[in-house]
Order: C-alpha cells, then sequence, then structure tokens
C-alpha cells in the first residue's frame, strides 16, 4: 500500500470502484474515464510501479486474470474484439504508477487504432541494427 497511489486507495476502498472481478492478490474494475463501454483495468491489490517489477507469480495471476476476463468482458460490452495492454512506464503514457492491465473492447469503425499506432513514426532499421538488438535481447543486455 502507497498512501498517495489512487490505485491502492481503491484496493483499501478508500476511494469507490465498480470492481467486476475480486481474488486474493488481483481486482479488476472499471476504468473511470472509460475508452469503450466494458472498458477494465486488472491490476495487482499489492503496489508495484511496472509490469516487469511483478514476480512471476503475482505476473501470472494478473496475466492469468486478463486472460480469464477478456471473453467476459467483450460478451458484456457486445464486442467483437478487444485490445488488450499495458502503458509499462510513463515514456510510454502510463499515468497511474501502479501496474495496471487494460481491456479496451473494440468495435467495427470505432474510430481507433491498432497497436502499432501506439509508437510514432517507425525506426528504419538496418539489418546490422536488427541482428544487433536481437543479439542483445538474447543475451539480456
Ligand atoms: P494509464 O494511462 O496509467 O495506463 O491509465 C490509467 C487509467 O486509470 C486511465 O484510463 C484512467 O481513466 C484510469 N483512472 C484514473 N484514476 C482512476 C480512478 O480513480 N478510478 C478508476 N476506476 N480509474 C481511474
Ligand atoms: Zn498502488
Amino acid at each position: 500500500m502507497t498512501d498517495d497511489c489512487i490505485f491502492c486507495s481503491i484496493v483499501a476502498g478508500d476511494i469507490p470502484s465498480r470492481t467486476v472481478y475480486e481474488s486474493e492478490d488481483v481486482l479488476a474494475f472499471l476504468d473511470a474515464n472509460p475508452l469503450a463501454p466494458g472498458h477494465t483495468l486488472v491490476i495487482p491489490k499489492t503496489h508495484h510501479e511496472r509490469l516487469n517489477d511483478l514476480g512471476d507469480g503475482l505476473a501470472g495471476e494478473v496475466l492469468g486474470t486478463l486472460n480469464a476476463l477478456v471473453p467476459v468482458v467483450e460478451n458484456a460490452a457486445d464486442a467483437p474484439a478487444s485490445t488488450v495492454a499495458f502503458n509499462n512506464g510513463p515514456e510510454a503514457g502510463q499515468e497511474v504508477p501502479h501496474v495496471h492491465g487494460h481491456i479496451v473492447p473494440r468495435f467495427e469503425d470505432d474510430g481507433g487504432g491498432p497497436i502499432h499506432a501506439v509508437a510514432g513514426a517507425r525506426p528504419d532499421l538496418s539489418e546490422e541494427e536488427l541482428d544487433d538488438i536481437a543479439e542483445r535481447i538474447r543475451n539480456g543486455n
């Protein structure tokens, strides 16, 4: 629990939310400023800023909950598809520094875009640069 974290306050019951699912470790509730009807956030109950701050067990709980809720949310919103995503860090648009996965119901002609639209202009990478970044990811550096 972090005192000045909105999502910790929701977990503590100090700020109301429209909870749609709860387990020992995970909470899911409607986004207060939804991008679509049924826009749902899935969070660990403990405070961690980024996805990569979660231990394997909690990451599995959060991702498993997202996976289970996607069809339920789509069905409730009568949506044929959804975008499921994390803004992981402020440069990626994360405003609330408590890990949360978004489930955004999507509709044909809803005016939105694919995940590919989030990062701006595509870099023109050489074969060498592609080999280099692949190597660095493989080696974890
Ligand atoms: P982010 O940009 O950090 O990935 O998304 C944060 C999300 O949290 C936003 O979509 C925003 O609408 C939602 N949000 C911010 N404050 C509250 C709140 O107090 N209650 C709920 N239910 N959602 C919130
Ligand atoms: Zn928090």
